[in-house]
């Protein structure tokens, strides 16, 4: 069956005709896709095409899909039962690879999405200093969660509603959100709430607004500051963790967090979160702790097993070597496409993510992304697809490159995206 016949049967039983609101393409126009199978760097629609794929199930695919090593571990586990509802000796290789992986984390527990692990760090935070008061950025994404969907990025960004309707206004008021990259407005916003903020939660490369790296000493000035007022720092390296390093942006920059929430890439495509960090906060999660926090599904032996095939894939040698070779040679041929067109534009990378702003103000928070011209990004979008290269469908969504771009399809998107921008 056709995807657009799909989509017509789809916008008739699940609002928007999807499962998560990016999905249905409405910033770049169009209608979604069905996807029938993936391989590889390759996703094949119902349609027949094939595209070479960037978005890699938003970050947890660094191997590519249906990769042969994760899939055999989940058959594995699939042979021996779905799910026990009981402790399973998966979950305790898991906690010792996170743990061996990410150094500030002495203690994590496993939980089922990105959002359930920011939305538990949070409660953690408020319940260890018994203060109410959080901390965000504008244009960072953790979940659609009520103390966090304010201000967001992601789709709640792309869709205009970084504010949900339906979060609570007196929710609300304990979130404060602060520009990125400013110092200033740090020192003010803890000044103006003393011994009142519980913690500070930021994706340290900011992600869901592009790709933003903070600039020298931000994350060292936050560092201090939070420590000195008795704040619990969490670096939310959903979607950085594993993957720009096997210690996530904090191995990068040097900054151990109090605690850190990730996602993504330790499901190796199943649905998982984890959260952890210092073991005097995490001792006060239930059953040692008072802060309840629970899951039926939690630790689930599938989900334990690809992820820790994935995680163990991240140790072959070289492994972020390679991937931030393609991310180089995407940027370079991206960029060096862009100059030549005379397009005002940049194409900020690190390792394996990258994103494409087409505005001329360097970009260091939401307000400045936000400079970036949506229209020209939607044509680059539908260009793009239509050759055979799927891009994030959205102008604020960073891409994603894994191990199995190497080659043909790396060389071939270059020269695809090329294309496109000449023709823009
Ligand atoms: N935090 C970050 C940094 C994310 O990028 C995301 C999702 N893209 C989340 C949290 C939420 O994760 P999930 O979609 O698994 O709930």
């Amino acid at each position: 069956m056709s995807s657009e016949s799909l989509f017509a049967r789809a916008q008739q039983l699940i609002p928007g005709g999807v499962n998560s609101p990016v999905r249905a393409f409405r910033s770049v126009g169009g209608a979604p896709f069905f996807v029938q199978s993936a391989q590889g760097a390759t996703l094949t629609t119902a349609d027949g095409q094939e595209l070479i794929d960037f978005v890699c199930t938003w970050g947890p695919a660094i191997h590519g899909h249906n990769n042969p090593v994760i899939r055999d571990a989940i058959a594995d586990a699939l042979n021996r039962g779905t799910s026990f509802g009981t402790p399973n000796p998966y979950e305790v290789e898991m906690a010792e690879l996170i743990t061996r992986f990410v150094p500030s984390i002495k203690k994590v527990r496993m939980c089922n999405s990105g959002t359930e692990a920011t939305m538990s760090a949070i409660r953690l935070a408020r319940g260890f200093t018994q203060r109410d008061k959080i901390i965000k950025f504008a244009g960072c994404y953790h979940g659609h969660s009520d103390s966090l969907l304010i201000k967001a990025g992601s789709g709640a960004l792309t869709h205009g509603h970084p504010d949900s309707a339906g979060v609570p206004a007196s929710f609300a008021q304990e979130t404060i959100v602060l520009p990125f990259n400013d110092t200033a407005a740090l020192t003010e916003a803890f000044a103006a709430n003393p011994g009142q903020i519980a913690g500070v939660i930021l994706e340290p490369y900011p992600a869901n607004v592009g790709l933003i790296k903070p600039e020298p000493g931000y994350l060292n000035f936050l560092r201090e500051l939070t420590a000195r007022e008795g704040t619990v720092l969490i670096f939310d390296e959903v979607m950085t963790g594993f993957r720009l390093a096997k210690g996530g942006v904090q191995e990068l920059e040097g900054i151990t967090p109090d605690l850190t929430t990730l996602g993504k890439i330790i499901g190796g495509g199943l649905p998982v979160g984890a959260f952890g960090g210092r073991a005097d906060i995490m001792d006060k999660l239930a059953p040692v702790g008072p802060v309840y926090q629970a899951g039926t599904l939690s630790g689930n032996p599938l989900a334990m097993a690809a992820g820790i095939a994935a995680l163990k894939l991240l140790e072959e040698t070289g492994t972020y070597e390679r991937l931030a070779a393609l991310g180089q040679q995407v940027q370079a041929a991206v960029s060096s496409a862009l100059q030549a067109k005379g397009l005002p534009a940049q194409v900020p990378q690190v390792g394996s993510m990258f994103c494409t702003y087409f505005t001329e103000t360097p970009v260091r928070d939401l307000a400045s992304a936000q400079t970036t011209d949506t229209e020209l990004f939607a044509r680059y979008f539908r260009g793009c697809l239509e050759q055979g290269v799927y891009l994030p469908p959205s102008a604020y969504e960073g891409c994603f490159i894994s191990t199995a771009h190497e080659g043909a399809a790396i060389d071939r998107a270059c020269e695809i995206m090329t294309r496109v921008i000449q023709s823009l």
